[in-house]
């Protein structure tokens, strides 16, 4: 077997792995796994492998950085890229050029930047705003980035009035902790938290999207009520940062 075919397997097997986990976490409170979205992170991970993880049918890839992003997207067809690391406004372009989704919006300036490029570069067809998320750092940890619960009311008045970006709904990083209940109260919170916003004034422009959860937690995610899950390691192994 060429190393092709071996990865596309090995791939195949991992999501498969991986879509059970979720099936079965979906299973144990009542939701149907189709409301689940695998973002197969790929940061780290070579093109060439990408291109046998698109076969095997991890076709949405996710990236943290603008530049790996970029690159990746034109050596590997057939994906829909979604970019869930910080973004500099400098890069905001480009990552509008090169990403299908940007998750990881966490300021009003980057979201007015967004607006502007997304008419600018995709077109302002009314039709089909850009997706984004509304990064929120549902603990308030110094050490991440995202809207601090407290504001997105206001965040949300704010954004109301920006025709080009479609607010599809809330992304968060859960906690780094050894104790899976402290992911599952961060991951609680975030849905608490779209649920009271988009009850409320101006809430019609915020989507029902909860995307929370990585390789260690997302079966915890989908029992709180994620619908896209995040999940590097689990699919590619180990990564190997420099
Ligand atoms: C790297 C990364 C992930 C995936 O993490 P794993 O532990 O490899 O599953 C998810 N979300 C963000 C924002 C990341 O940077």
């Amino acid at each position: 077997m060429s190393e092709t075919a071996r990865d596309v397997e090995a791939l195949g097997a991992a999501r498969a792995a991986v879509l059970e986990r979720i099936d079965r976490a979906c299973a144990r409170v009542g939701r149907d796994p189709a409301g689940v979205t695998l973002v197969a992170v790929s940061k780290t991970v070579e093109a060439a492998r990408l291109r046998a993880a698109v076969t095997a049918g991890l076709t949405v890839l996710g990236e943290n950085r603008v530049q790996e992003g970029e690159a990746k997207v034109d050596e590997v067809p057939g994906a829909t890229w979604h970019l869930i690391g910080p973004l500099q406004s400098n890069k905001a372009r480009r990552a509008v050029e090169a990403f299908d989704v940007i998750e990881s919006v966490d300021s009003v300036g980057l979201a007015g930047r967004l607006d502007r490029l997304a008419r600018e570069v995709r077109g302002s067809d009314p039709q089909h705003p850009y997706p984004v998320l509304l990064q929120v750092n549902v603990d308030v940890d110094p050490a991440k980035a995202g809207f601090a619960p407290g504001e997105m009311a206001s965040v949300l008045d704010h954004l109301a009035p920006l025709p080009g970006l479609r607010f599809l709904g809330l992304m968060t990083i859960g906690r780094l902790a050894d104790d899976p209940s402290e992911a599952r109260a961060t991951f609680r919170s975030l849905r608490e938290l779209s649920e009271r916003l988009r009850g409320g004034a101006g809430g019609d422009r915020l989507g029902p999207d909860l995307s929370m959860g990585m390789s260690d937690d997302f079966e915890i995610a989908v029992e709180e009520g994620a619908t896209i899950v995040r999940v590097g390691r689990a699919l590619f192994g180990e990564r190997h940062e420099a």
